[in-house]
């Protein structure tokens, strides 16, 4: 990238980063950006900080939260007794979205997948676990809503032995989405069929 400005191929250098930009897109990007209005410009970076910044994981269930605690865990009308157990933020964001569940969340921050080296241990499992098995715990089911495939069979069924002394009730999330369905691009009806056609 020579004979650019510095500050060019800086920013197309982020751009290249993000997941499915290629070098030409992340180039074109940095050229329309440059374009735009100054205002708009120093908006785009201020926004970025903020989200470096302003957020941080929920210290009870690691979603994105404003704060030490998220908005659904604050929120003391939602049903105590069900926790919907999702691999990532968006996920959850989905779920939320379809209004089929009103119960409480906890993210795992992705899914257990022996090919790409992702072990239980890199996920909040324990944490999870110690959320559930804690006497005190209002929690009396459980759904796992992770994406039919051999990354959400393989973290379902290590979660089924995971529970299998504990008083609850487990249920997996999965008619209605196809084999190999995503959740995040999953319309809102399907979710909330998937929701409440869960099998234990
Ligand atoms: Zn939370």
């Amino acid at each position: 990238m020579k004979k650019i400005p510095s500050a060019l191929r800086d920013v197309a250098t982020e751009f290249d980063s993000l997941p499915g930009i290629g070098p030409r897109a992340a180039l074109r990007y940095a050229y329309w950006l440059a374009t735009q209005p100054r205002d708009h410009i120093r908006r785009f970076g201020e926004v970025l900080a903020r989200l470096a910044n302003d957020i941080t994981l929920c210290g009870i269930c690691g979603t994105w939260a404003e704060g030490t605690t998220c908005e659904i865990c604050r929120d003391s009308q939602r049903d105590q007794t069900r926790l919907c157990v999702v691999a990532t933020s968006q996920d959850l964001r989905v779920i939320e979205e379809s209004d089929a569940f009103r119960g409480r969340y906890h993210v795992l921050g992705g899914l257990i997948d022996p090919i790409e080296g992702r072990t239980p241990d890199m996920l909040r499992i324990s944490q999870l676990v110690t959320r559930v098995s804690n006497p005190e715990s209002p929690i009396k089911e459980i759904i796992l809503a992770f994406d039919p495939d051999v990354s959400g069979d393989t973290t379902a069924s290590y979660l089924l032995k995971r529970f299998e002394n504990l008083p609850v009730t487990v249920s997996r999330l999965a008619r209605g989405l196809p084999t190999g369905a995503q959740l995040e691009y999953a319309d809102g009806n399907t979710i909330a069929d998937a929701i409440n056609n869960r099998r234990s």
